[in-house]
């Protein structure tokens, strides 16, 4: 199989480059470096079925050769990202998915979507099934990536009805391990980072809004069984074990053997006060759930931190 993934040095993409080439596929690993660093992949590039291109994909995008799956990761990802790249990311959606989609027309291939938690926004619904419509600020500051995957996800649907390509839409919730970038804004590599260095843990509000957290190796086997399913509807891909961020804080904080004191900032505008996944749909129809458990996760996590960002 030759797989082709945008974003593929990103966070989750360079975990998925190695998994495809594990499981024996071709690699082509295209990514405009945005918010990705070629880092994430540079052990990969003496392996002869990887390839690496710097491209941004919102351009028109061509391949060369065969190819059997598209896999469209490329988007920034963390709110601090997305909040400071809106345009792109509302292009990565929507334009950079016609032209994933528009390739994998040409190429007889499928497309796997990585879409996200954020299609619920602050949900009404808890915990939240695939069934559920969400609950989205369309002009809010995080609209531009939930609008954009929403988008991605209605247009991925679009083509499957139209023009009968295979697609997988993967509903990827908040998840985290080794490659995560030290400054993406997010709760994990922030606590970690400032944990590690002995700096206060700034908890947003008073920490009592909810994430469900996934180790990204459970992530991953989601995504690679989901693949190999002939499941054309959304599937919920994350770790229903639920802990409010100032659990989490605390957790990282331990693990870390720090002694940083938590203080508190103010929450920013339409940040969720719960998520967490139903993968009663995962469990049904890909045998899947999380192996990996959040102390396990975050332990392995802050071991690979340590000697980079202590
Ligand atoms: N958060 C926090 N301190 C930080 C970074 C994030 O308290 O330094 C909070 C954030 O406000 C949110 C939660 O942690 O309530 C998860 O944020 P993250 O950016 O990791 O992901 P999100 O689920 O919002 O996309």
């Amino acid at each position: 199989m030759r797989a082709v993934i945008t974003g593929g040095s990103g966070f989750l993409g360079s975990h998925l480059c190695r998994r495809l080439l594990a499981e024996g596929c071709d690699v082509l690993c295209l990514d405009s470096l945005l918010t990705g660093t070629e880092a994430n992949v540079t052990e990969l590039l003496t392996d002869e079925h990887f390839t690496f291109e710097r491209c941004d994909v919102t351009e028109f995008l061509s391949v060369d050769g065969e190819v059997d799956w598209i896999f469209h990761f490329a988007s920034p990802a963390s709110p601090v990202d997305y909040i400071e790249h809106p345009l792109e990311t509302l292009k990565v959606g929507a334009i950079g998915t016609w032209c994933v989609l528009g390739l994998a027309r040409a190429k007889g291939a499928g497309v796997l979507l990585a879409s996200t938690s954020e299609v619920y926004g602050d949900p009404k619904v808890h915990p939240q099934p695939e069934s559920y419509w969400g609950n989205v600020n369309p002009i809010g500051p995080r609209s531009v990536y939930d609008e954009a995957k929403r988008y991605a996800e209605a247009l991925t649907t679009a083509y499957h009805r139209t023009h009968d390509i295979p697609v997988r839409i993967v509903r990827i919730f908040n998840t985290f391990g080794p490659r995560m970038r030290r400054r993406d804004g997010r709760a994990v590599p922030n606590f970690i980072s400032q944990a590690l260095s002995g700096e206060p843990l700034t908890v947003h509000g008073d920490g009592g809004q909810t994430r469900s957290l996934c180790y990204v190796d459970d992530l991953i086997e989601g995504i690679w069984r989901l693949l190999n399913s002939g499941d054309a509807a959304p599937v919920n891909i994350g770790n229903p074990e639920e802990v409010s961020v100032l659990a989490l804080a605390e957790m990282i904080r331990d693990l870390a053997r720090s002694d940083s004191e938590i203080v508190f900032q103010p929450r920013p505008e339409d940040d969720p006060e719960l998520r967490c996944p139903d993968i009663t749909r995962a469990r049904s129809i890909l045998g899947w759930e999380p192996k990996v458990s959040l102390s396990e996760g975050l332990e392995r996590t802050v071991d690979w931190a340590r000697p980079l960002w202590g």
